[in-house]
């Protein structure tokens, strides 16, 4: 019989994938042998064991009582591994021997690989989880950025600070991926300038393989070293060798490594160059001419367009699309021309620059956008690809964004979950009959669950606020002043996201004379906390963030609005599991679908937000709050005005009374049904579980082959 394994190589094994992050018994496990370890490194449980030999592990373990529980986590995830009865395996299989490859520049997967900027990263780390709970074979192509996306602190004026830190692979799940001779890939893309070299790393999530792309080998010039150093860091040179990198190198990888995809996916036009070289071997190696090439790669692409918001698009000159993409050209037997007819609206417009989004849309056969709004926004958008159609014909649909439920979900709020659902609800969150049972849980056990994790969420914040103020030199009486900040018993609402300027999150901050009076407000106080990032490059982000800034130190709103540095993985767990509201007012139509609002309804907090995005079609008049009414004006101070005074009025006339409405018991009965309703209704729509098998019945099968089913459009 083989000797059983030490505590410390299960752990090992457990750590070396990502399956560990959305278990919430390991996570617990890994504070409980060091907090201090654990909180210091970015909650790496690789880091973490580093520190441990196994003989003092095993003390620690038997000290804390964790052997049940790791070796409980241990059998599961053997189990998960080899699994043969998931949806996949029924609903997929034409896909079993061809996965779906699924292309992404950044993936949100957890808080020690930050490899993601925001929403778009987060949405592909919770497909892939998803992808990997319900046993769909994919694999996930993208680029290992050396110093990741930066971290985010304030200097004394409240100016946004950027710092980067150089990721270390061996203190990652992360280990070179290995060709068809079981040697290390390295695979190269040939430019007009030089060829450019990368290795290639695999992390395993859950069943999921992501395969990531990093240049910074000796093969490669030390300019190009640095080119995948940085998550949107550089110029729009490096921006398309990146994506050069990313489509064209990454389809070479796959190749190196032996696995045909059977299916396309392309999250953003950042990866439209891989059907290029998809087409590049059906030609040279299937003897394809270009026409059919061609068509048969379109037929097996999917494309997911992600922004309404002009700016979004990757657009590049001539000359760069010749450097980088001339030599590929060549062996398509593609003129310079022609090449760049497959980037533009217009092929004959010498003027037009090429655009990755274009490309996307034409070398694919099926195209998505990300809400139902979104798809009526993109079809008006991009109307003029089809030219000889209607609007309503233009073929571009909808598959709403979804969150991975066991990664947002708080683990209190899962025991609550587990008493009034059916016993495997999880593995069932797509189905709507699994969360009806929600209705059962009681009032009060609903609320105090939620108390106590907005309990958490104020001592975080404390803790949070008092390391921000020691870094700026704060004076004793400030720091002082901390241990008072944010009331338990007052309305917190929460607003994080990426400082981009239609996102508004100043727009609460218009009139501070009555934002003052309601955060002062004797009886029905109102409290804030504000996080996110601003791009490096965008000082208009920058300078809101420093407005919002500013108020957080107005001596009237002290302590009643503040500001926490950093917004990661970690930092949104912590909010969407504590507030009781979650604020998002962006300028409609720019929101494509956002999720951050669909992982706060799963811990039992309300949305109130724009009909925009995914809200536009959850909200029903009981689930939650709106602002607005789903009108735009032409003239964004007009609609600005219009949805700053909707706030105000929500806010005031039935978000606040409804919130300190209470019983004898200290209740807030109407609230707490609402809670009830907006989990009941919106909380199998909009996880990604739902997403994915949206992706497999309406995409993947159908660009594998199968039964040909139409996106829903409307
Ligand atoms: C969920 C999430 C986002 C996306 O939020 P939006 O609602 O789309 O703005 C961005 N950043 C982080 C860290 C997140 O967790």
């Amino acid at each position: 019989m083989a000797e059983a394994k030490s505590l410390h190589q299960k752990l090992t094994e457990l750590t070396s994938n990502l399956w560990w992050s959305w278990q919430a018994g390991l996570n617990e496990s890994f504070r409980a042998i060091n907090q201090p370890l654990w909180s210091g490194n970015a909650h790496n449980p690789i880091a973490l064991l580093q520190e441990y030999s196994p003989e003092k592990l095993e003390q620690q373990a038997r000290v804390l009582g964790l052997h049940s529980r790791i070796n409980y986590a241990y059998r599961r995830w053997q189990e998960y591994m080899v699994a043969q009865d998931t949806w996949g395996a029924t609903r997929a299989g034409i896909l079993n021997h061809r996965p779906v490859a699924y292309f992404s520049a950044e993936f949100g997967l957890h808080e020690s690989m930050p490899i993601y900027s925001g929403g778009l990263g987060i949405l592909a780390g919770d497909h892939l989880k998803s992808a990997s709970d319900l046993g769909i074979p994919l694999v996930g192509v993208g680029l290992l950025y050396g110093e990741g996306y930066f971290s985010q602190h304030l200097d004394a004026n409240g100016w946004q600070q950027e710092s980067y830190k150089t990721i270390n692979p061996d203190k990652l799940p992360l280990r070179p991926a290995l060709g068809k001779d079981g040697q290390p890939v390295v695979i190269s893309v040939q430019t007009r300038s030089g060829s450019i070299f990368a290795r290639v790393w695999r992390c395993d999530v859950g069943r999921i393989p992501l395969y990531l792309l990093d240049t910074n080998i000796p093969n490669n010039t030390d300019e190009d070293r640095r080119l995948t150093a940085r998550l949107y860091g550089g110029d729009i040179r490096i921006r398309i060798r990146q994506e050069v990198m990313l489509g064209i190198g990454g389809a070479r990888a796959l190749s190196a490594l032996g696995i045909q995809p059977s299916v396309i996916h392309m999250n953003e036009g950042h990866s439209a160059f891989a059907p290029l070289e998809i087409i590049r071997t059906r030609i040279q190696e299937d003897g394809l001419s270009f026409d059919a090439a061609i068509r048969e790669t379109a037929a097996s692409c999917c494309f997911t367009t992600h922004t309404p918001v002009d700016a979004g698009h990757d657009r590049f000159d001539a000359g760069l699309v010749e450097e980088h993409v001339g030599p590929l050209a060549d062996q398509l037997g593609l003129s310079h021309d022609a090449l760049m007819g497959l980037g533009r609206v217009n092929p004959q417009n010498h003027h037009e620059a090429f655009c990755m989004t274009v490309l996307a849309f034409k070398l694919s056969r099926k195209a998505n956008a990300v809400s139902s709004l979104h798809g009526v926004v993109s079809r008006r958008m991009w109307a003029s690809l089809w030219p000889w159609q209607s609007e309503e014909e233009i073929p571009i649909g909808h598959i709403t964004n979804g969150v991975h439920v066991p990664t947002w979900l708080a683990p209190q709020m899962r025991v609550l979950y587990d008493r009034v659902l059916p016993v495997n609800w999880h593995t069932r969150t797509g189905e709507p009959d699994v969360w009806s049972g929600f209705e059962q849980a009681t009032a009060g056990e609903l609320w105090e669950t939620h108390q106590s994790l907005k309990n958490q969420l104020i001592g975080f914040t404390r803790r949070r606020l008092e390391t921000q103020a020691r870094r700026n030199d704060a004076s004793d009486e400030k720091i002082a002043e901390i241990a008072n900040t944010l009331d338990p018993r007052a309305l917190l609402i929460g607003f994080a996201r990426r400082f981009a300027p239609y996102k508004r999150t100043d727009l609460i901050l218009r009139e501070f004379d009555i934002l003052a009076e309601m955060v002062s407000d004797a009886q029905r106080p109102v409290q804030f906390i504000f996080a996110g990032k601003s791009h490096p490059a965008d000082g208009n982000g920058k300078a809101i963030l420093q407005r919002v800034w500013q108020a957080t130190q107005q001596s009237k709103l002290k302590g009643r609005i503040v500001f926490l540095e950093d917004y990661d993985i970690n930092l949104a767990r912590h909010l969407v599991q504590g507030v009781d509201v979650w604020l998002n007012n962006p300028r409609r139509p720019h929101e494509a679908s956002g999720t951050s609002g669909q992982k706060v309804l799963l811990n039992g907090a309300l949305n109130l937000s724009v009909l925009d995005g995914w809200w536009a079609e959850a909200y029903d008049g009981t689930n939650g709050f709106a602002i607005g009414t789903g009108r735009t004006h032409v003239n964004d101070t007009v609609q600005d005005d219009r949805d700053w005074k909707s706030l105000i009025d929500t806010l005031r006339n039935e978000v606040l009374p409804m919130y300190y409405e209470r019983d004898a018991d200290d209740l807030p009965q109407r609230w707490i049904k609402r809670v009830k309703r907006s989990v009941r209704t919106l909380g199998w729509r909009f996880n990604s579980d739902r997403m994915v098998m949206d992706y497999v019945n309406h995409c993947y099968v159908p660009a594998a082959g199968g039964l040909s089913s139409q996106i829903p459009s409307m």
